[in-house]
């Protein structure tokens, strides 16, 4: 059975956490000379001179609609890498507890084990890049904490079967950490609304990918109350700046905008793949819930590097397992995309020539 006392960490369940000033005094006043800011301002046309909402109140009541959840569901990290890094710095004791991965999948999730000194234990994919379910099963053992699942995944693009994600979910004492940085690309729907179910799920989204604000660095956790109360002790208290907020807030009343923009990248996704697929060096593309397509070709350093030589950069995923000769392509707009199928053209009569 799922205890989240006994997952969390010993210094972390006792931990009295930070007390900002913005902590203990939130109500309305005249003068506040209680967390030395500058009051005379800044150099900045708007001063951004007071210290941010540590809870970031008004972000999380307008986000709660749109993800149908309730706001107290909802942890923001300065990116979806703070909130990666500290899952692990609540529920594992560095040295002594292990967590699995599902490679070839995000790279931060093992960065951040070693960071924390985690034990990482691997359960690779199988070759059509689904879950390996009994292997998962038989690495977990009782100092398993966290299970990775990236769904859609990076860099294979595929979604994982919603039955196996639940297998997991039901079978497994600690948490399952789904990262739902691609959903809004997938034909697959969103776990968020799956929470009330399983008390060990934690799903990860960001304002990085189809809101097209990765430099604002906005990440969200959606979890049960008690596992974001948890977060919510450990983070640094200002953890979301207020130029952060304001904008989150601002592109919050422009969903319609950011459906709009992800119907034209699924579109564009799609036609590349058609165009790819006829490219006679191409030997697959594979199927994509994300924007971007991984491709399998003959020589995929001959090909990265041609590329490089017409200014086009693309990920070079060949040295990965499972993703021989495969490189990472993310949709850009109809003219970038356009500029690079003219670089493959041009790529596949160029080495012709010089094999011929
Ligand atoms: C891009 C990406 C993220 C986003 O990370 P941020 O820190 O929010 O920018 C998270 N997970 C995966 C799998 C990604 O590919």
């Amino acid at each position: 059975m799922f205890d989240l006392n006994k997952l969390i960490r010993e210094n972390i369940k006792t931990l009295r956490p930070y007390s900002s000033a913005r902590d203990e005094f939130s109500g309305q006043a005249k003068v506040f000379l209680d967390a030395n800011e500058n009051a005379l301002g800044s150099p900045l046309q708007k001063w951004y001179n007071r210290y941010p909402d540590p809870h970031q109140v008004k972000v999380k009541e307008a986000l709660a609609p749109v993800k149908a959840v309730e706001p107290e569901r909802i942890f923001l990290g300065n990116g979806s890498d703070e909130c990666i890094d500290l899952l692990y710095r609540c529920f594992c004791n560095p040295g002594k507890d292990n967590i699995i991965i599902c490679p070839p999948t995000y790279g931060m999730y093992e960065v951040s084990a070693n960071i924390n000194d985690v034990e990482i234990r691997r359960a690779p994919l199988l070759d059509d890049f689904q879950l390996d379910l009994v292997h998962l099963e038989n690495l977990a053992d009782e100092n398993t904490k966290l299970i990775w699942i990236c769904s859609p995944n990076n860099p294979t693009a595929n979604a994982m079967h919603r039955q196996d994600v639940e297998t997991v979910l039901n079978n497994f004492t600690g948490i399952v950490v789904v990262d739902e940085a691609y959903i809004n690309f997938s034909r697959q729907k969103s776990l968020v609304q799956e929470l009330n179910d399983y008390p060990n799920l934690v799903v990860l989204q960001t304002f990085s990918k189809a809101w097209g604000l990765a430099g604002l660095r906005l990440g969200m956790a959606f979890a049960s109350e008690e596992i974001v109360e948890i977060l919510n002790r450990v983070k640094p208290p200002y953890n979301i700046s207020q130029a952060t907020q304001e904008l989150a807030l601002k592109a919050l009343e422009e969903v319609g905008q950011v459906n709009d923009m992800i119907k034209e990248l699924v579109q564009m996704r799609v036609a590349l793949k058609g165009v790819f697929e006829k490219l006679p060096f191409v030997q697959k593309v594979y199927p994509s819930d994300a924007n971007f397509l991984l491709v399998k070709v003959e020589d995929a350093k001959s090909v990265y590097n041609f590329l490089l030589t017409k200014g086009i950069v693309v990920r070079d995923r060949s040295n990965v397992k499972l993703c021989d000769n495969c490189l990472r392509i993310t949709v850009g707009t109809e003219d970038e995309n356009t500029e690079l199928v003219e670089a493959l053209a041009d790529y596949f009569f160029e080495t012709k020539y010089i094999k011929s």
